[in-house]
């Protein structure tokens, strides 16, 4: 989860997130070809063990934010040109862009916002394959000029212009709002799968945040995305070791999914349980522990309500438009039907929960909570969301990035899970009755 400030921090943790991928590119991918005298993108690229051309993906190598009482205006030096387009979303108030997908190379700091300008604050990622996203949190209402690109000139790449002018809050509203021909778009189509294979037991396991969403992070860089990323995928591993599940992820990289999509994507797939995986941060930095999350109506104390808030925000962040939504934390309709996945949810919870202390440390109090979660609205699937830990805390961040750990927390919730399905007391039996 994650709350407030996007600064400078997660530029530079995007860019580490960048740097990994772009080493992974690196290694698996011969050495470039020499690029000509003269050419300072190509020498960049050279020098980075990259090779665009055969990446076929624009290198981001600058990022620039002029600020005057004029406009607010950003510049993104890049390899290649490409097609932008700007929007502005309104609650909170925000400027959208969106690109091919990049390969986000900055180096140096120009860019921090001072706070006085109508930026706040900012942030770039993948927003799903093939698609990045950079998005501008406002302090006042802009006007959004349609983005430029200029040809590369005197030792610059190729440079793409966002000019932010003021404007009222009426002018803003009248003209924020998703795109018409992007709102079909926003779906993402998912295949449907069959379901309950060969009556396996279909498991959904949700990795939380994601691409322009990265989360909370911890002090060594670590990304709540990528760490929960980890965990699932453990997590698959051990279940589908049994033999007893079908296992679907909602993501199996870095990409920015809908809290929506996720449910979607977890009815689509037919799944019988959907686990939520976060980590945890907060101003006190003694706090650790891991947590179990179920949905309520209200709120089960004022840290699960402020919990849920933040978790929900990660379709704010992300620049998704909730305009034509209820507020996903309001109106949670509970009929039976779900009133009989929330008891299973709740027991589930209880499972983990009694579980957990033999991988990793748990809260002390109250670890078991309940609040208005979006992820976990799935009516006919028992849901819970669990926040493994704080990246906050020395500890529990130190713990958190063993692999050791991995293995013993994916260990400890698959045992959840088997219980759930009574799946252990079921071998069990069968053994007992072996003559
Ligand atoms: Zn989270």
């Amino acid at each position: 989860m994650h709350l407030g400030p996007f600064r400078m921090r997660d530029k530079g943790l995007a860019l580490v997130c960048a740097l990994v991928l772009a080493s992974l590119h690196a290694a698996a991918q011969p050495l470039p070809v020499p690029n000509p005298k003269n050419d300072p993108i190509g020498a960049l690229i050279q020098s980075q063990g990259l090779d665009k051309k055969q990446q076929n993906i624009a290198i981001v190598i600058g990022l620039k934010l002029e600020e005057s009482a004029q406009k607010s205006r950003f510049v993104v030096e890049l390899s290649d040109p490409v097609e932008a387009r700007i929007f502005t979303l309104s609650g909170p108030n925000r400027v959208v862009i969106d690109l091919p997908e990049l390969l986000w190379r900055v180096s140096g700091d120009n860019s921090r916002p001072s706070g006085k300008s109508a930026v706040k604050s900012y942030r770039y990622g993948l927003f799903r394959k093939g698609n990045s996203r950079f998005v501008i949190d406002l302090n006042a209402p802009v006007k959004a000029e349609a983005p430029r690109i200029l040809p590369p000139e005197g030792g610059s790449g190729f440079r793409l212009v966002i000019d932010l002018a003021p404007a009222t809050p009426a002018e803003f509203l009248a003209h924020a709002g998703w795109p018409k021909e992007l709102q079909q778009a926003e779906a993402v189509p998912r295949t449907r799968l069959p379901a309950g294979a060969n009556g396996r037991h279909v498991v959904v396991i949700d990795a939380g945040h994601g691409g322009v969403d990265p989360g909370t992070h911890g002090q060594s860089g670590v990304l709540e995305k990528d760490l929960v990323l980890a965990v699932a995928k453990q997590l698959r591993k051990t279940l589908e070791a049994t033999g007893r599940y079908r296992v679907q992820l909602t993501r199996d990289s870095d990409v920015f999914i809908p809290l929506r999509e996720r449910v979607n994507i977890a009815r689509a797939a037919r799944g019988d349980l959907f686990v939520s995986l976060h980590a945890d941060s907060n101003d006190h930095r003694e706090i650790r522990g891991a947590s179990v999350y179920t949905l309520s109506e209200d709120a089960s104390d004022r840290e699960a309500a402020i919990l849920a808030e933040k978790e929900n925000m990660s379709d704010v962040i992300a620049g998704v438009d909730l305009s034509g939504e209820n507020n996903p934390v309001a109106s949670i309709l509970i009929d039976l039907a779900q009133r009989d996945t929330m008891n299973r949810s709740l027991r589930f919870a209880e499972t983990v929960i009694a579980g957990l202390p033999t991988a990793t440390s748990v809260q002390p109090v109250k670890p078991h909570r309940s609040a208005g979660f979006a992820v976990l609205k799935a009516p006919d699937i028992p849901s819970a969301l669990i926040e493994l830990g704080y990246l906050t805390n020395v500890r529990d961040e130190s713990e958190m990035l063993t692999e050791a750990w991995r293995v013993k927390v994916a260990k400890s919730i698959a045992a959840a899970i088997e219980a759930h399905f009574g799946d252990r007391a079921t071998s069990g039996n069968r053994q007992a009755s072996v003559p």
